[in-house]
């Protein structure tokens, strides 16, 4: 504790509410405080946190905006926690070569923010507003992952701390590269269990001429699902097509004063020059009317487009406002495309023998798509009864090809089936996380399950 406040000083607290606060993020699994919660500024700092943790055998946990989902910031074994939030400075936006450098504190609207009006964005945008370096740990992405990929796609480059505290520069500038180990697309999605992310290096990408939003009714989830494989299959190259069944249009209907028909629903985004993007909407109202869409509702207008999105980002308290005071636990599976129907429809039964609230919303260009399932945290038995029907559906979605976290992550929510998925390469990971942290301090109990 000495080294660390001769480092620090006050930028260290033992404070039992600052400890709550960093011992379970948005997640339903029961708050684990860490023993200490330290605020670094830079690089060097946190080089210097992870050394004495090193010497002294203390677990740490790196802490961004903790909003994961799946347990990934409880501290099991104590220990002590890194907030990077103080490490915030977005250091250089590169134009011509289309990166910025930020800090791993950066958030995502702050560089929405500071990117307004150059041209650029950078199009990963979980629901919330989490760090980049939150995100790149968690390999995040959203709601435009279908055309501009996820976090593995868009970090170029990394700084990280190693658990001995060396710091190591991963990746380059350039857009490509065939030398070696690719050690930057191993530390996003490490969920903090190699090292401490301080600092990325992202793609930029043009802000297209023109955007188009629509939103269009479905007679069923088949039909909805139907169109957006269709459209992926196709190879339109559409920005964002999310899936709200009925249940989800209620909550947004709701919660953000609108009107819009409570049936399966796809929301769409078109990026391009203004012939493509209606070339592209001309071929993908095609194919919804094929599928018996009655309608397409455009959005040109720029802030009723943002209305419409605002409502689509609002989906999670949309839900969790028609059953008030419950706990959301969201499930996040990701199949094959051509298995989503059956998955989406199957899921939709047990949902309804469960006798649990649970409106589903999706990626579904992405085949990705999350139950909001709204618990209430006193009743053990439907506790029970959302967790097994959240076994089941990473069961189907396992049988069917696909994942059990598309995005969310694997923390410790999600620990029992990497077995199942991974297999025997299961112990290529071990290896890997025991060179690296043979002490076995880098977020200790998560991603992988111990033996
Ligand atoms: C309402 C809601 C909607 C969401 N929607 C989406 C979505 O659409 N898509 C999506 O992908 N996710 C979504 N999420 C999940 C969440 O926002 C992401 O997992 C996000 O990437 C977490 O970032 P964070 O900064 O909050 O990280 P934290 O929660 O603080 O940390 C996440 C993990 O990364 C580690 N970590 C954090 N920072 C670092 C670092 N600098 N170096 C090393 N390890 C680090 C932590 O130890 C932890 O294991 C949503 C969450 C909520 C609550």
């Amino acid at each position: 504790m000495q080294e660390l406040t001769a480092l620090l000083g006050e930028r260290l607290s033992v404070n039992a509410d600052v400890r709550e606060a960093h011992g379970a993020g948005y997640s339903y699994h029961e708050c684990m405080p860490p023993d200490v919660v330290v605020f670094p500024n830079t690089t060097e700092e946190v080089s210097g946190i992870v050394s004495i943790c090193a010497k002294y055998g203390v677990p740490i946990v790196p802490f961004g905006a903790g909003t994961s989902i799946e347990g990934h910031v409880l501290a099991l074994r104590g220990g002590i926690c890194i907030d990077l939030r103080g490490m915030n400075q977005v250091l250089e936006v590169n134009k011509d070569d289309m990166y910025v450098l930020v800090q791993a504190g950066v958030r995502r609207n702050q560089l929405d923010e500071l990117l307004e009006g150059t041209g650029f964005f950078f199009p990963i945008g979980p629901g919330v507003n989490a760090t980049l370096g939150g995100m790149a740990s968690t390999r995040a992405s959203g709601t435009n992952a279908v055309r501009y990929g996820t976090m593995k796609d868009n970090v170029l480059a990394l700084t990280a701390v190693l658990p001995d505290g060396k710091i190591i520069k991963t990746g380059s500038k350039a857009k490509k590269s065939s030398a070696g180990y690719d050690l930057t697309r191993l530390l996003v999605g490490a969920e903090g269990t190699l090292g401490v992310i301080t600092e990325l290096i992202l793609k930029l990408h043009s802000e297209p001429e023109t955007i188009y939003a629509a939103v269009c009714a479905f007679p069923t989830v088949e039909a909805a699902v139907a169109t957006a494989i269709k459209t992926i299959q196709k190879g339109v190259p559409i920005a964002k097509i999310e899936l709200l069944d009925a249940a989800m249009m209620r909550a947004i209907n709701r919660y953000s004063s609108l009107d819009y028909e409570e049936v399966p629903t796809l929301f769409l985004e078109f990026h391009g020059a203004v012939a493509e993007v209606e070339g592209q909407i001309q071929k993908v109202e095609e194919y919804a009317h094929s599928f018996g869409a009655a309608d397409f509702v455009w959005e040109k207008d720029e802030a009723r487009r943002k209305r419409l999105w605002r409502a689509r980002t609002d989906a999670a308290p949309s839900a969790m406002a028609l059953r008030p005071g419950a706990k959301l636990m969201s499930t996040d599976v990701c199949v094959p495309i051509s298995q989503l129907a059956k998955c989406i429809v199957d899921t939709q039964h047990d949902i309804e023998k469960t006798g649990i609230m649970a409106p589903i919303l999706g990626h579904v260009g992405d085949g990705n798509f999350h139950l909001t399932i709204l618990i209430n945290p006193d009743d053990k038995e439907e506790f029970e009864r959302a967790k097994a029907l959240n076994e089941r559906l990473v069961r189907r979605a396992l049988a069917m090809g696909g994942t059990c976290t598309g995005e969310h992550g694997i923390g410790v929510g999600k620990l029992q089936y990497m077995a199942l998925e991974h297999g025997d390469s299961l112990d290529m990971m071990r290896a890997i996380k025991h060179a690296i942290d043979p002490q076995n301090l880098m977020n200790p109990g998560k991603l992988l399950p111990e033996q």
